[in-house]
Order: C-alpha cells, then sequence, then structure tokens
C-alpha cells in the first residue's frame, strides 16, 4: 500500500458515518493539480545537479492551498499526493481558512552545500512561481528544510510579484517570521499531549515518553513536555537512539544536539536503537520523523499507552487497527501536529497585516485554538465509539464538504 492510498482509507473510513455521495467522495480526495517540475542546478564542482520538484494542491475549497516543502530522498508524487490531501484535513480540524497542499525535492539535504541549498530552493520557486503566492498556495518548512530555506523563497518570489511576506510561512523572525513559529508544531504536540492525558485522568508531570526524531518538531517537543514535569526516557534520529530511564536532560541533550548535529553519543543516557524506541515500556510513544513507522507487527509490539503522532503518517492502516483492538489511544496527525499550520496561519494574517504579534499572543491562540480542536475530536469520538482519527477526518470532511456545497464547484 502506498501513502495515498492509506489516507485515503482513513478518509473512506470517517465518510463512511456521513452522507457522502460516490461523486462528492472523488472530488474530495482527487488532487486539485499536481505539479511536477525539472529543478537542475550547477553544483559546487561545476557538473549539473538534477533533481525533481513537485507540488501538490489538493483543494481549497475553505482557503489558500498551505502545507510544507519537505528535502528528502524519498520524496515523490505519492508521498506528496499523501501529505497533501492530509493538510486539507488538517486545516478544516483546526478551523483554519486554508486548504490542502504539499511539496518538495527529491534530493539529500546533507550531502549539498549551503549554496547548492540556496541555488536549488530558488530553482524551484522560479518553476512555481505562477502557481504559488499569499492567495494561492503558501508553502512552509516541513523535513530537510528550514526558516532560512522560506527566506530564500520570499526573496526569489519577490522578483516576480514584488514584496510578499505572506507568500511562505515558516521564515526566521527577523526576517517577516512570526514569534513562537518555529517551535509551534512541538508546542502543540505538547499542548495535545497534555489534554489526552488529562482525559485519562493523568498529567505530564511523572509520565514516561519515548520520542522518535529529534528534528524541529521532536527536539521541541521533548523541550515543553520536559518543562512540564514529564520524563523523556528515549529519543533517536536518524543516526540511532539514546535511553536513560531516569529521564534524559533535554537542555544538555539540546546543547550536544547543536554542537554535533545528533543525538547519538550523548553522555547522559545509553546507546539504544530507534526499534528498541518503538516497543520500549514507556507511557507516551512520539514518533516525530517520518511516516510509516508503525505496521501491524511493530503495533503489537508498541508497550505504550498512547501513540501521539507529531510526524504525518506515522501509522500503516493495519497497525491502526492493531491500536485500536489492543485499546491504545492514538491522537491522530491531523490533530496532533496541527499546532504549525495553526501559527503559520498567525505568520500569515501577521504579513497581510504588516503587524507583529508577541510570543505570548501567539502562544495563547494556538493553545486555545488546539485545546478547542482536541475537545471537539475527542467529544465526537466519544459520541459516535470511534477512534479519535476518524472523529478527526469526520469533523473534516463535514467542513470540507460544508464549504464545497457553499460555494459550488
Ligand atoms: P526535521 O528534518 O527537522 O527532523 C526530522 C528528524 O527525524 C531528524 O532528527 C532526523 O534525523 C530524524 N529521522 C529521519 N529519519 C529517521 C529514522 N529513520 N528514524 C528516526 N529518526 C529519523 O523535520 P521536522 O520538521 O521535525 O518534521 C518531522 C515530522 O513532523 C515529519 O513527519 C513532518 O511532516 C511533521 N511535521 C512537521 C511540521 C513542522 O512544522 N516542521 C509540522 C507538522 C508536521
Amino acid at each position: 500500500m502506498q501513502a495515498f492510498e492509506a489516507t485515503n482509507l482513513y478518509f473512506d473510513q470517517a465518510a463512511a458515518l456521513l452522507d457522502l455521495t460516490d461523486n462528492m467522495r472523488t472530488l474530495m480526495i482527487t488532487p486539485d493539480r499536481e505539479l511536477r517540475v525539472e529543478v537542475a542546478i550547477e553544483m559546487d564542482s561545476g557538473e549539473i545537479g538534477n533533481f525533481i520538484g513537485y507540488r501538490v494542491q489538493h483543494d481549497n475549497a475553505r482557503g489558500p492551498f498551505k502545507g510544507g516543502l519537505r528535502y528528502h530522498p524519498h520524496v515523490d508524487q505519492d508521498e506528496a499526493r499523501a501529505l497533501a490531501s492530509l493538510m486539507t484535513w488538517k486545516t478544516a480540524v483546526v478551523d483554519v481558512p486554508f486548504g490542502g497542499g504539499k511539496g518538495g525535492i527529491n534530493c539529500d539535504p546533507n550531502k549539498l552545500s549551503r549554496g547548492e541549498l540556496e541555488r536549488l530552493t530558488r530553482r524551484f520557486v522560479q518553476q512555481i512561481h505562477d502557481f504559488i503566492g499569499p492567495y494561492k498556495d503558501i508553502p512552509a518548512p516541513d523535513v530537510g528544510t528550514d526558516g532560512q530555506v522560506m527566506a530564500w523563497i520570499m526573496n526569489e518570489y519577490a522578483k516576480f510579484d514584488g514584496f510578499r511576506p505572506a507568500c511562505v510561512t515558516g521564515k526566521p523572525v527577523e526576517f517577516h517570521g512570526s514569534p513562537g513559529r518555529e517551535a509551534a508544531t512541538g508546542y502543540g504536540v505538547a499542548i495535545v499531549t497534555r489534554e489526552m492525558l488529562g482525559r485519562l485522568k493523568k498529567t505530564v508531570s511523572g509520565t514516561t515518553f519515548a520520542i522518535q526524531g529529534y528534528g524541529n518538531v521532536g527536539s521541541h517537543t521533548a523541550r515543553f513536555l520536559h518543562d512540564l514535569g514529564g520524563k523523556i526516557i528515549s529519543v533517536s534520529d536518524a543516526y540511532g537512539a539514546i535511553v536513560n530511564t531516569n529521564g534524559i536532560d533535554i537542555k544538555a541533550l539540546d546543547e550536544h544536539v547543536t554542537v554535533n548535529r545528533k543525538v547519538v553519543g550523548f553522555k547522559g543516557g545509553d546507546p539504544s536503537t530507534n526499534e528498541q524506541l518503538l516497543t520500549m515500556p514507556v507511557e507516551v510513544l512520539i514518533p516525530a520523523a517520518l511516516g510509516g513507522v508503525f505496521d501491524a507487527t511493530v503495533a503489537n509490539a508498541v508497550q505504550a499507552e498512547v501513540v501521539v503522532e507529531a510526524a504525518n503518517g506515522p501509522t500503516w492502516p493495519d497497525a491502526d487497527e492493531v491500536f485500536k483492538s489492543r485499546g491504545i489511544h492514538v491522537v491522530p496527525d491531523i490533530l496532533a501536529n496541527a499546532g504549525g499550520v495553526v501559527v503559520s496561519y498567525f505568520e500569515w494574517v501577521q504579513n497581510l497585516q504588516h503587524f507583529r504579534w508577541t510570543l505570548d499572543q501567539v502562544q495563547r491562540e494556538e493553545e486555545t485554538r488546539l485545546v478547542e480542536s482536541f475537545n471537539k475530536v475527542y467529544e465526537l469520538a466519544e459520541r459516535k465509539s470511534v477512534s479519535m482519527r476518524t472523529a478527526a477526518f469526520m469533523l473534516a470532511i463535514s467542513r470540507v464538504g460544508r464549504a464545497r456545497v457553499l460555494g459550488g464547484i
């Protein structure tokens, strides 16, 4: 099964409980537009670098397409399609006025120099600038991209359409970004985790966590949970994992990662592996790396009570069934990691108004929106006796469907 098929299966599980015609279903799952572009650049060696970039615009019934840009060797059309579709449902779950889009470039950013990355990004913008913009499609960071890449996008886009900071979000704060955007996804994961534990009559303080992936989302999630008194007992990245059942000192780990660019080698824990992390005895497991982490076998071996999907698409449908049958609570990606797009929305609003919010205001409004969305999804799941994933899709499909009906085709 491929990622887009898996996303549509989750869509269908929810759609089956709603009054949706076949034509409406097809309209809602089919991407509006798919771009595939050649991104050729001159490498530092003087040779030609051949790369392919993608942008899938899934649905804009509720507003401009919105979604991240990923630089990774696994990026392809199907992955972009699946992630774009998830963005349609995610923006609807948290009720921000956007649709869903996603894209990326098939490359390994770790093997590119800064100059090559910049040329790659600018060339990509040259190829797709007609199709993006503040009221068309607004990219943001994802795996392998960051505020610097977003700054290059804004600068290159300006060459075609003038000063338009709202054409991209996740920019550095000193270059038209929003306070709190860089940490927003991790902050949101921590808030949603706190709410989930609250429903189970538990608190973050004293609860144990394992986090797979220690990039933007994983590291900020760890920091916020740690600040709330949570005990992070294992973390990992692409190079390996570390474990410390007494709780990892996250501040010391962050200092180690800043210098070494990886969690491996940190003195405040023992070496471990990603496989061990996923199946270790822990209360809350947080996948925060790539998709497709849980198949049925891994899901059967998971010992956590709660899985919070900070990554997009970490759970294959067969694993989702295993989690359901084993009574493991899964907070789905389209709710768990939506803090990023919520604050991207705040950044877009600030850019359009040329007005800066404070960090306090951003975090307060992010929290309010996520708590409201969490409560809606949780209560719908209880009322309909369905998983939180199905409830989140039901809520999203109703909102996107309503916009389609009101706006027409
Ligand atoms: P990132 O590039 O900053 O970090 C990714 C991390 O995952 C790195 O630590 C990397 O080493 C690790 N990793 C890669 N392959 C791994 C593997 N096989 N096993 C374990 N770790 C591995 O990316 P990010 O922005 O933190 O995104 C992480 C996830 O969160 C993605 O699924 C992304 O789609 C999702 N997400 C990101 C945002 C955002 O605002 N950045 C918003 C919503 C969702």
